[in-house]
């Protein structure tokens, strides 16, 4: 099922979570044993991170320096397919534009739709670990709103090969990013705003955003959004706290903020356990205002900390 339509059909605020596919060698029984305590909230849909290969110069016997390929994190088709079987849930998986070629985007897809896979989050990445800047492979998509027509044509039964007769159409739901705290490469607000209403305009169901940890800078970006004319649903993405360097790593990381009242919180602990205390009660606080605000969904990112989440969604529904 869509993601669009188990928010038309809700009398109150979902709940979802991000998690991502388990590191190369790990099998996909770790990945259970983080989902096994969240499928209890009976999320709506799960959203299954993207990860493209990274060039890395690996010793070699001789002493010298070789490029290698690797692939931290692959599987995200497979492990929503995976998902599905198992728990019996919608699953959303991530496309990104960096390090594919349009073909490769179409084949990957075919397959989603081969797999019955409803939904899919499209998103530019980031820049390679090598890169200062974003570049798309020779002939992929610079930005997301390439990617996301990519994928509106081929709901339109249009696909690269046009000489492709009584195609079958797709019936993808498409999400797209948005940033409470303005994209880093965005010169201001007001031009990713209005990016970010192209991809609307261009076909995008609903908006996840980026997470933040002020409230108020969510309901700022929903005003901003309603002002210059975008309507769909506007999903807050949340993510907990849990360790003293996250203060400091994610704002270098994702470009937020960290409000001063929870910094100077997170600066008396003197563990990361004292630090999880802190984050669950503000994941809480957040969390319950948004669902009195009738949120549509609330989003989880919750990468390594299933239980402190489960526990604050308890407190919820
Ligand atoms: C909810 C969420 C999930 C994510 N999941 C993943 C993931 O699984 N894998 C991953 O690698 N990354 C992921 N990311 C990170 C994301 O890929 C990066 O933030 C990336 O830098 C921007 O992606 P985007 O889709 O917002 O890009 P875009 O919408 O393409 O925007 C990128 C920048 O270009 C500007 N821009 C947009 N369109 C144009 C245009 N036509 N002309 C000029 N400028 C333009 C925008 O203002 C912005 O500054 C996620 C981010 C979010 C918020």
């Amino acid at each position: 099922m869509k993601v669009i339509d188990h928010i038309k059909q809700a009398t109150k605020p979902l709940i979802s979570f991000e998690i991502l596919p388990p590191l190369k060698g790990k099998g996909i029984q770790s990945l259970y044993n983080h989902m096994d305590p969240l499928m209890e909230f009976k999320p709506a849909f799960i959203n299954v991170t993207y990860h493209r290969s990274e060039h890395v110069f690996k010793k070699t016997a001789n002493g010298t320096f070789e490029k290698v390929i690797v692939r931290k994190r692959p599987g995200t088709e497979s492990i929503c397919a995976s998902i599905m079987n198992k728990y019996n849930v919608d699953t959303v998986p991530h496309l990104i534009c960096g390090g594919f070629g349009i073909n490769e985007t179409e084949d990957a897809l075919i397959n989603l739709n081969y797999l019955g896979i409803d939904n899919v989050l499209v998103l530019r990445g980031d820049a390679a670990k090598n890169e200062t800047n974003f570049e798309p492979e020779p002939g992929g998509h610079p930005y997301a709103i390439d990617l996301l027509k990519q994928v509106t044509n081929l709901n339109a039964g249009i696909y690269l090969e046009e000489e492709l007769k009584n195609t079958s159409k797709t019936k993808f739901c498409i999400g797209v990013a948005g940033y409470p705290e303005k994209h880093f490469e965005a010169p201001n607000m007001e031009s990713d705003l209005q990016y970010l209403k192209q991809k609307v305009d261009a076909g995008a169901d609903y908006v996840v955003t980026q997470m933040f940890f002020d409230n108020s800078k969510y309901f700022s970006f929903v005003d901003a959004c309603r002002d210059i004319g975008i309507t769909v649903p506007i999903i807050p993405g949340l993510k907990p706290i849990y360790s003293i360097k996250q203060l400091t790593l994610l704002p270098k990381v994702f470009h937020i903020d960290l409000p001063t009242a929870l910094s100077i919180e997170i600066a008396k602990c003197k563990t990361d356990e004292d630090v999880e205390i802190v984050g669950s009660e503000w994941l809480l606080q957040q969390s319950r205002e948004l669902y009195n605000a009738g949120v549509p969904v609330l989003h989880y990112y919750t990468l390594g900390r299933p239980k402190l989440i489960g526990d604050v969604v308890k407190e919820l529904v």
